[in-house]
């Protein structure tokens, strides 16, 4: 509507509709079916710790006090655990809010946000709604991060440089060297932001400790982290980043709605954070499914980002949105990439290994009837 168009920002009303797909008891009702397999947003099908769930049920006495805006219990456990001061910790509803809090602090409009390409949408949308410009660069061909596309981005002085390690939607993790190399190449002026949303499901082998590597950085830093992922709390809407200096998280403070961490988050969070032995079972789990999964496929020739998330990105060799829509018709929820470029992509995320099945099954079914990509 006209009068819609004279009042909504430009940056708004440019930007895409979220990809994020239909609710599975909606898709259930739609097409009748009783079970839906849902590898679409990468949760984790075992859940979260018992005790997550025993602490949610004790905190509904309390329903009528706002929760604690300093996050007293939870700063001090995640403190002590990564060796950082409390003061240095913010939380936000979902690791995604403070994406979005971080960049209305330091983004003017006009200034430029470089991510890379594919990448994890928020990271490019939240520039977009302040006036800023996002430059992606993509992956090298064999699926490794651009590090030299990177380094000659940073010359340029962005406002920010945001990269998920593990990659969402591809899966890989940086290396020690490329870690190195980007904070070396990153100038003063540039507020550097690590997303971490999967950083459990990395094998113990070749996890790099990104927070030691910024130890010795005195340039501005922030490390993000989420509860949604490996420890299985996505609805409760809860993440966490770690950032350089007390005084940027004092002016976060100043961003954040007062309340935006609810109780019931703080208290599933502190209890699954607690239960380091369920996490390590799942994610033992889940990177067990995820090598039978990747197995299966390249024995079928389809051609894959090595994963290091729990979720593989996928060259279906077809067009991406008629695979998913084809799986969907059968139960199956994949999420179908749609940068331009990567469109023949599909985001499987792991889940159980009956999941990987169906999943399976279901492409054996639906692929031999759709076109190959040209
Ligand atoms: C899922 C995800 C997040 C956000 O998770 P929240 O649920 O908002 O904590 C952030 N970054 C990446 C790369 C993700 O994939």
């Amino acid at each position: 509507m006209e009068s819609t168009k004279a009042l909504i920002r430009d940056e708004v009303t440019s930007l895409p509709i979220y990809n994020a797909g239909l609710h599975p008891e909606t898709l259930k009702r739609r097409l009748g079916l009783a079970h839906i397999v849902k590898l679409d947003s990468n949760e984790n099908p075992f859940g979260p710790s018992p005790r997550a769930i025993e602490a949610v049920r004790d905190v509904a006495a309390g329903l009528f006090r706002y929760p604690d805006r300093d996050e007293t219990n939870l700063r001090a456990a995640i403190a002590a655990h990564l060796g950082v001061p409390g003061a240095r910790l913010a939380f936000g509803n979902g690791s995604e809010d403070l994406i979005a809090i971080i960049y209305r602090m330091v983004v003017r409009p006009g200034e430029t946000v470089v991510t890379t390409v594919p990448s994890f949408g928020l990271h490019q949308i939240c520039a977009q709604v302040l006036g800023a410009k996002a430059v992606t660069l993509p992956f090298t061909a064999d699926w490794q991060f651009p590090v030299e596309a990177i380094v000659a981005a940073l010359a340029r002085r962005p406002r920010i440089l945001i990269l998920s390690s593990p990659s969402n939607p591809v899966g890989v993790a940086m290396s020690e060297r490329d870690v190195d190399r980007i904070i070396a190449a990153t100038p003063p002026e540039t507020l550097l932001i690590f997303d971490e949303a999967y950083v459990e499901y990395v094998d113990p082998a070749v996890r790099v400790d990104v927070l030691a590597r910024l130890k010795t950085y005195s340039g501005p830093w922030v490390v993000l982290r989420t509860f949604s992922k490996a420890y299985g709390l996505a609805a409760l809407r809860i993440g966490y980043g770690v950032a350089h200096s007390v005084d940027f998280i004092e002016n976060l403070y100043k961003v954040r709605s007062p309340f935006s961490v609810n109780a019931a988050a703080l208290a599933a969070a502190q209890a699954a954070f607690a239960d380091e032995a369920h996490l390590a079972k799942v994610t033992g789990t889940i990177r067990e499914n995820r090598q039978v999964l990747a197995a299966a496929l390249a024995a079928q020739d389809y051609a894959l980002a090595p994963s290091q998330a729990n979720f593989l990105f996928v060259d279906s060799g077809r067009d991406g949105a008629a695979v998913a829509a084809a799986l969907r018709g059968k139960g199956v929820l994949v999420k179908p990439w749609l940068e331009p470029g990567y469109t023949s992509f599909i985001r499987v995320t792991i889940g159980t290994r009956a999941e990987g099945e169906e999943f399976l099954a279901a492409l054996g079914e639906v692929a031999p009837t759709l076109a190959a990509a040209s």
